[in-house]
């Protein structure tokens, strides 16, 4: 560690603290580093301070001490965390004093901006991926597909790769991808829908839940030879699975799903 202690004319700092440290004081120094704007501020005119701790000194005391107005900070993060003006430091402190970010470059960004609604999900999460069927989402799900598989169809088709896996995440060829954290398929939905701002998306009850396919509406009498003679009888509004093409009606089943759907929106 840096021990030196910067002096200079004008230094606003008691004659005892530009010290550097004694020897039996080397165990109750703190460090302080000052970045971006605040390192012009700071009297010594060096980024780094070290500091000797030995009267429970809070840090906002010590930053204002070094010349930086606390009004000119707004992080300070001390041994990683984060902390509030009043931390009182400890010997073997190392602390770091940010300005206010007034914006960020935009181009800075590291990726471009996510697939809407598209996803390839990871089999253990087959719940899932009929759970986003169900509002709508365009979610792939093959069970006979390897990782390799998974984090190629994610960058050939453009889709957000969901999984709990993140060695698989890391591939660099993944460039959307998401750490399910939660484990209950019902949080999962809610938390994936959270993430990536769906709830605006949601179109309940318009892609297959088995297949993945599109359900488009199909006239009673072009499937009415697959329907069994109550369902004839009590409804006559049907969809269809482009692809797979199951037939769906609003039956018992539908009000048990709709709830679902509008538990979902009021939990996002
Ligand atoms: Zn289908």
């Amino acid at each position: 560690m840096d021990l030196s202690v910067p002096g200079s004319s004008g230094s606003i700092w008691s004659e005892a603290e530009l010290m550097p440290p004694a020897a039996d004081d080397v165990t109750k120094a703190a460090r302080l580093r000052f970045y971006g704007e605040l390192a012009e501020l700071v009297t010594s005119g060096e980024p780094s301070v070290t500091v000797v701790v030995d009267d429970a000194p809070s840090v906002k005391d010590r930053i204002e001490a070094c010349g930086v107005p606390h009004t000119e900070v707004d992080l300070i993060v001390v041994n990683g965390s984060s902390v509030a003006f009043d931390y009182q430091l400890l010997p073997g402190d190392r602390v770091g004093v940010y300005p206010v970010f007034r914006s960020l470059p935009v181009q800075a960004k590291l990726r471009p901006e996510p697939p809407l609604g598209r996803f390839v999900v990871d089999v253990n999460l087959g719940r899932l991926a009929k759970h986003l069927r169900l509002l709508g989402f365009d979610a792939l799900s093959d069970g006979s597909l390897p990782d390799r598989d998974l984090a190629e169809v994610s960058a050939t088709q453009d889709r957000i790769l969901l999984t709990k896996d993140r060695n698989l995440l890391k591939r660099s060829i993944v460039v959307h991808g998401y750490l399910v954290r939660e484990v209950l398929p019902k949080d999962q939905l809610a938390e994936v829908v959270r993430r990536f701002d769906l709830a605006p998306s949601i179109q309940p009850f318009t892609r297959c839940i088995e297949c993945n396919g599109r359900v488009g509406a199909v006239a009673k009498a072009e499937i009415d030879h697959l329907l069994e003679p109550l369902t004839r009888q009590h409804y006559d509004d049907f969809g269809r699975c482009g692809d797979c093409g199951r037939v769906f009606w609003r039956g018992s089943h539908y009000d048990h799903l709709a709830g679902f759907v509008a538990e979902l929106r009021r939990r996002v």
